[in-house]
């Protein structure tokens, strides 16, 4: 099964290896989404978890025992609509068209349940129409 999972790392973990740990350990495949961190400061990553049931659960327990946080709550995209101009930038370089432009009105359209909040879409928009929470 899989699980998409934010992981903050404290200081003292940032220079441990997780990915390669979880896949040698515990048989679990972590594919980096997105990822935020800066040497000596604390990092986030957004993960997909895939493996076993069994094994992501002892994963994610050991993971905590390393105090790295381990967060299932993913933070959203928002579109401003008052401030959105409409103008696609952000359709070319969203990976899962979740943001695509109405063909027939040339208005944006963003379609949540693609959404894997890569966030690439952020910068991208001229206007900063685009925010998360995360
Ligand atoms: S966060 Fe990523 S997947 Fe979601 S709308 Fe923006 S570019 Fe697309
Ligand atoms: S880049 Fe910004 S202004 Fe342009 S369509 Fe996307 S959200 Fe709207």
């Amino acid at each position: 099964m899989k699980k998409r999972v934010t992981l903050t790392f404290p200081k003292r973990a940032i220079q441990m290896p997780v990915t390669y740990r979880l896949a040698k350990d515990f048989n679990v495949a972590a594919n980096i989404i997105r990822a935020q961190v800066a040497p000596n400061q604390i990092g986030k990553l957004v993960v997909e978890l895939a493996g076993d049931i069994d094994q992501l659960d002892a994963a994610i327990e050991w993971m905590r025992s390393q105090h790295i946080s381990v967060s299932h709550s993913l933070g959203e995209i928002a579109i401003d609509e008052d401030v959105c101009v409409h103008c696609g930038l952000c359709t070319g370089v969203c990976p899962t068209e979740a943001l695509t432009l109405n063909p027939e009105t040339y208005k944006l359209t963003f379609t949540r349940s693609r959404c894997i909040v890569c966030e690439q879409c952020i910068p991208t928009c001229p206007v900063q129409a685009i925010s998360t929470n995360l």
